[in-house]
């Protein structure tokens, strides 16, 4: 079978999603939304664009919609405020832009970006990454604009039932995109709330390069979503990559490998991966994942239950 031209593969969090659990209103509007951000990252790719563009279009398509953890409807920290995390790699140049913990930049992956080609770092965390979003003109908000009810609600009940470190319910929402172009580039795009209820700064893997977010020619792009802990110890995303450079797997073998590994430490979570090739695959040991694939062979799938 010849492979597709250009592959977009889109996540928007692992979880305990079963059928049934989510209300009507969650179960459509996320497909509604996975759609439409497949359909904004494959406008770019059908019109000869880069993978960068790609995923960078369809993660801020995520961003914006409410029922997904980043940017607009990010979890809420202990503390009450929304802490946003974001990455991005180009898979060509090996170059990568992280931030973490941004509060005023709407769309934190382009902050990630801005990070990549404006600035010599990689990494750029709190106030500092604050003050290079607004040196660099993006868009700002208030911080009310990525609040809602929903994460509100879910902070009070996380703190009544004091429900320990994680959401009891393993509601990962983080949003990726990894994508290959007609000229077999990849690219990988992540970015998040983290976790409700979070301390003390914490950082989990989705802004961490190599853990939760990673691309490169010679293997392939990935993005995760899961405990974040768990995917940083094992350098999830760089892990994926080198067992296809240097063991010759394919993307599949990998990524199930990894998450294996992953579950015999106790992790849960999974990743979306692309290969230049235009081999795709998703792999994850939750109930569900939030999950779109396109292809410039016509496919768009969009799911979220594991027998989907
Ligand atoms: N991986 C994210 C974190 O640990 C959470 C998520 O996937 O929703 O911050």
């Amino acid at each position: 079978m010849t492979q597709p031209k250009w592959t977009l593969l889109i996540h928007g969090g692992a979880g305990s999603m079963v059928r049934g659990k989510l209300s009507a209103e969650q179960d459509e509007g996320a497909r509604a939304g996975l759609s439409t951000a497949l359909d904004a990252g494959s406008a770019v790719l059908a019109h000869s664009g880069s993978a960068m563009d790609a995923v960078s279009a369809a993660v801020m398509a995520l961003e914006d919609d409410a029922h997904f953890n980043a940017g607009h409807g990010a979890v809420f920290t202990y503390k009450g405020i929304n802490e946003l995390d974001a990455a991005i790699m180009d898979g060509k140049t090996r170059g990568a832009g992280a931030v973490t913990g941004a509060r005023y930049t709407r769309n934190p992956v382009l902050l990630a970006r801005a990070v990549m080609e404006h600035s010599p770092h990689v990494m750029l965390s709190r106030e500092g990454a604050d003050e290079f979003s607004r040196e660099q003109g993006l868009d700002q908000v208030d911080p009310d604009y990525f609040a809602t009810p929903e994460r509100w609600r879910q902070l009070e009940e996380l703190k009544a039932k004091k429900l320990g470190w994680y959401d009891i319910d393993m509601k990962y929402g983080t949003v990726g995109a990894v994508a290959v172009d007609n000229d077999g580039n990849v690219a990988a795009a992540t970015s998040t709330g983290g976790l409700t209820g979070k301390r003390w700064g914490r950082i989990g893997d989705s802004p961490v390069i190599g853990a939760g977010n990673y691309a490169d020619n010679r293997a392939c792009a990935v993005s995760a979503t899961g405990a974040g802990e768990f995917f940083i110890r094992l350098g999830v995303a760089h892990e994926i990559c080198a067992r296809m450079r240097m063991l010759g797997d394919d993307a599949k073998a990998a990524a199930d490998h990894v998450i294996g590994e992953l579950e015999e430490l106790g992790g849960t979570g999974g990743v979306i991966v692309t290969a230049p090739d235009g081999t795709a695959t998703f792999s994850f040991n939750t109930p569900g994942m939030y999950r779109g694939r396109a292809t410039s062979a016509g496919e768009k799938y969009v799911a979220i239950y594991g027998d989907e």
